[in-house]
């Protein structure tokens, strides 16, 4: 489904992403960990057109989204992004972030985008918050808004940067479990994360980053359990 290949991303002379090679297939759960600063957001920032690669391609379905005629807001839709900062409209209602893209991106009609929108909210939890503010919400509420706000646009693969990370503890495991939920229909996802034991839970991969590279990767018992590599078991061993 997402086969990159070779994806190198310099920002002048820092190089942050050095032959990055990987494959996901529908259906596929995968985590990515690893230290801070190792590139992480900027692969998943690279894969979502956030970042020109400086290298390398990226294809999804077979089509290769670095060509310049490339429909960039078609290749959102299918794989769309969730952001450790929510990212929602601030002056729009629940309900209207979740139906402005489908209204003005897929040309759905105002009530059928309303109706579904309303059947997503309820699903994550906040049926009774679609008419209210964002600034009125909590950061659990506003995480959830945000995975709906992407499931409004019917995506075939949804990236999540750290979803959980500027949360207060109390409200991480609302927020991880509208992700396993997705995660049991089957969503294909990729999810940065630190929560490790969800890592280990939720997905059927995981890769280690390090300096650019994926460092080392396989099922979460290997991982966690069974490292191969020392460094991948120091980084383990240091976040438990
Ligand atoms: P964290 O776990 O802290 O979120 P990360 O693995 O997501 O880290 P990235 O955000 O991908 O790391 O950053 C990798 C490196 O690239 C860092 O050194 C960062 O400073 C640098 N970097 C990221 N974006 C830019 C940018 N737009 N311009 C210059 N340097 C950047
Ligand atoms: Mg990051």
């Amino acid at each position: 489904m997402i086969k990159v290949e070779h994806l190198s991303k310099n920002f002048g002379n820092l190089v942050v992403l050095k032959n990055v090679n990987f494959e996901i297939s529908e259906g596929e759960v995968i985590s990515i960990i690893g230290p801070s600063g190792t590139g992480k957001s900027t692969l998943l920032r690279c894969i979502n057109l956030l970042e020109r690669p400086s290298a390398g391609s990226i294809s999804i379905d077979g089509v290769d989204i670095l060509d310049s005629r490339t429909d960039v807001p078609k290749i959102r839709q299918k794989m769309n992004m969730v952001f450790q900062s929510f990212n929602l409209f601030t002056h729009l209602s629940v309900i209207e972030n979740l139906t402005i893209a489908p209204i003005k991106l897929l040309g759905k009609s105002k009530k059928d985008a309303e109706h579904k929108a309303l059947n997503i909210l309820a699903m994550v939890g906040l049926a009774e918050k679609a008419y209210n503010y964002p600034d009125e919400l909590s950061g659990g509420q506003k995480q959830r808004v945000a995975i709906a706000r992407c499931l409004a646009m019917d995506p075939e693969i949804i990236l999540f940067d750290e979803p959980t990370s500027s949360l207060d503890p109390t409200m991480v495991s609302e927020v991880l479990s509208v992700i396993r939920r997705l995660a049991k229909e089957g969503m294909t996802m990729v999810i940065v994360t630190h929560e490790m034991d969800f890592a280990r839970d939720v997905s059927n991969r995981v890769m280690y980053m390090d300096e650019g590279v994926i460092y080392e990767e396989g099922s979460p018992e290997q991982i966690f359990e069974n490292p191969k590599k020392e460094k991948t078991r120091s980084f383990i061993n240091r976040i438990r």
